[in-house]
């Protein structure tokens, strides 16, 4: 295709692709440094009760100070984190670091029952995960039972011995599993039950498009009783606007999180959110 170009566009495109790798190169090797260095923070985002709008819980969510290229949200590295290996080293940080956060919440008084840690794939799959969710609990002294770790349909698609194996460990532990983004995957209906899920999160695509006649009214309400019929909670993800919450409500959803209630916030705000609020 590009020879077929003639000469300046084939020189055009080895450029282009020198370009990105080298890119590339130099955003591994500052994500590298990045947790040395202290880059990277936690932003937290209120989880609501819909029955009563109150906050029960925060779920952490990663972002990156990037010394040249601002505050990146994690689309933009935890996918070479994730190829690169370095996920699991980030992703112990992101555990101590939401359990310390929670921790002295806890100890000042405010009323969260649900500290949320997004897992990938990758780090489920990593034989070290429960040793170092045990030690975060150790060292930080927070309840595993308010850790509510959150797994995509992906994470769930490993060879089932591992997965039952690392599931049982987690239960031991006491925390509690949630399934992100649920219903974007394929996930086995008899898995929710085999594995003790929690918690479904209704993918915010889904969402987005449950107001009057809408094509995922049906989708939704059909998660909600899927959750209700087998005993878990369900939260919808995304919820922007009034008339999304309405329907929400009306559908005995029992928690939801989005730019309608709060966007993620730093630790600072959040506790004025809820002290003010
Ligand atoms: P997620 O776990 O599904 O998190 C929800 C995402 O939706 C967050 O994006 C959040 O900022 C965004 N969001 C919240 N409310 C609304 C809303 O009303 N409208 C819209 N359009 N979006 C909303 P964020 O923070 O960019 O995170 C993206 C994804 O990155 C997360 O999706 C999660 O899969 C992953 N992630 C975040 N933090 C971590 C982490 O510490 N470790 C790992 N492994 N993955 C993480
Ligand atoms: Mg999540
Ligand atoms: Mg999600
Ligand atoms: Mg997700």
């Amino acid at each position: 295709q590009a020879k077929e170009g003639g000469r300046n566009t084939y020189r055009f495109y080895t450029d282009a692709l020198t370009q990105s790798a080298r890119e590339k190169l130099a955003l591994e090797a500052a994500l590298r440094l990045a947790l040395e260095r202290q880059e990277f923070v936690l932003f937290y985002q209120p989880l609501v009760r819909l029955s009563d709008r109150e906050i029960t819980g925060v779920e952490a969510l990663l972002r990156w100070r990037h010394p040249e290229l601002g505050v990146l949200p994690p689309e933009k590295f935890i996918p070479l984190a994730e190829e690169t290996g370095l996920i699991v080293s980030i992703g112990e940080w992101v555990i101590q670091e939401a359990c310390g956060q929670m921790r002295s919440w806890l100890d000042r008084g405010l009323e969260l029952s649900t500290l949320a840690i997004n897992l990938s794939p990758v780090q489920f799959r990593h034989r070290g995960l429960v040793d170092s969710i045990e030690r975060a609990v150790l060292e930080t002294g927070v309840p595993p039972g308010v850790i509510e770790l959150e797994v995509t349909e992906t994470a769930l698609m490993d060879s089932i011995g591992l997965i039952e194996q690392r599931i049982a460990r987690l239960k031991a532990l006491g925390v509690r599993l949630a399934i992100d983004d649920f219903g974007t995957g394929y996930s086995s209906l008899s898995y929710l039950r085999r594995f003790n899920i929690n918690k479904l999160k209704i993918a915010h695509s889904f969402v987005s498009n449950i107001e009057e006649g809408e094509i995922n009214q049906p989708l939704v309400s059909t998660i909600v009783t899927l959750a209700r019929s087998l005993n878990l909670q369900v939260m919808a993800e995304g919820v922007e606007r009034d008339s999304q919450l309405g329907y929400l409500s009306k559908l005995g959803c029992d928690f939801g999180q989005g730019y309608l209630f709060s966007h993620p916030l730093p630790p600072e705000e959040l506790d004025r959110l809820i002290q003010g609020g």
